[in-house]
């Protein structure tokens, strides 16, 4: 997979030179490159923002640096294609408080492309017709990192890149560990536990120094259950449980949700908790 940054802080991504990403580049199973937008400007003072039209507080990033970074960018991932997928035209994820959350799901479909260029705003974000005009060579996809406002979009690129770039095969040594993740069925994953067995007064629940793989794996997953309506009960609202086991469904129960077409719905009065 190719990814391609844009940002006027470069150095802000000096990150994804370390750990596991850090190594999937070393090895060529990534390849990143940072673009500083100020090197696409023509003016003396490398300007990359002016005031916004209709008046209010802050800057907005001026229209044609991005032009001439993203058209640079494509031009680059077209020759590199150079008669390989046709057709496909790379991913631009712009972050922005404004855009879909990004989720597990949005990180899976991403791994699986080719070629993903960020273009990280700063100030109040990018003129609005870049995005309209970028979709002729890009498929544009506003993505947030949550409902909250941060001072630019390096940040979100970490973390979108490390989501993304952890689901390519290789990059983590054991593909089992991303199979029982929080987010990877829908649930919060259950609390894990290492060596000593006592510590500080607490005892690691017995069952899972037992070896008895058929208890440990329905503890888990009961505790997954309980995790999940505790923390977030948004997730099981919204998770099909029409395959569920009846030891999963008395766990509901449990938990005070009852089953109803294949969903979790909550039974009334009754408090969910971990
Ligand atoms: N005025 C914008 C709004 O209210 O939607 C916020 C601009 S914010 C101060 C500057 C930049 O930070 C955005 O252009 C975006 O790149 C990034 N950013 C801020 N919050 C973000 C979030 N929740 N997810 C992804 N990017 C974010």
């Amino acid at each position: 997979m190719r990814l391609d940054v844009v940002s006027i802080f470069p150095e802000y991504l000096a990150p994804l030179d370390l750990s596991l990403i850090g190594k999937a580049r070393t090895e060529g199973l990534l390849e990143l490159a940072v673009h500083d937008l100020r090197s696409y400007t023509q003016d003396r003072h490398r300007t990359v923002d002016d005031t916004p039209y209709g008046g209010g507080a802050g800057m907005v990033m001026k229209p044609e640096p991005w032009a001439q970074a993203l058209e640079d960018i494509a031009g680059a991932s077209v020759a590199a294609a150079d008669g390989a997928a046709p057709g496909r035209k790379p991913i631009l994820i712009v972050p922005s408080p404004a855009g879909e959350v990004f989720t597990q799901r949005l990180a899976r479909e991403l791994a699986e492309e080719d070629h993903l260029v960020f273009a990280c705003g700063r100030y109040e974000g990018i003129d609005e017709r870049v995005l309209e005009w970028a979709a002729g060579q890009y498929t544009v996809r506003p993505l947030s990192l949550g409902d909250y406002v941060l001072n630019g979009g390096e940040v979100a690129v970490l973390a979108m890149v490390e989501a993304i770039g952890r689901l390519i095969p290789g990059v983590v040594g054991n593909p089992e560990s991303l199979v029982e993740e929080s987010h990877s069925d829908g649930l919060l994953e259950y609390p894990v536990y290492t060596k000593p067995s006592s510590w500080r007064d607490r005892e690691v629940p017995e069952v899972l120094l037992s070896g008895n793989h058929g208890k440990i794996a329905k503890f888990r997953r009961e505790h997954q259950l309980r995790r999940t309506a505790a923390r977030r009960p948004d997730l099981l609202d919204k998770l099909d449980v029409s395959n569920f086991s009846k030891t999963e469904r008395n766990v509901l129960w449990d938990l005070g949700y009852a089953v109803v077409d294949g969903r979790a719905v909550r039974r009334p009065g009754e408090p969910s908790g971990e």
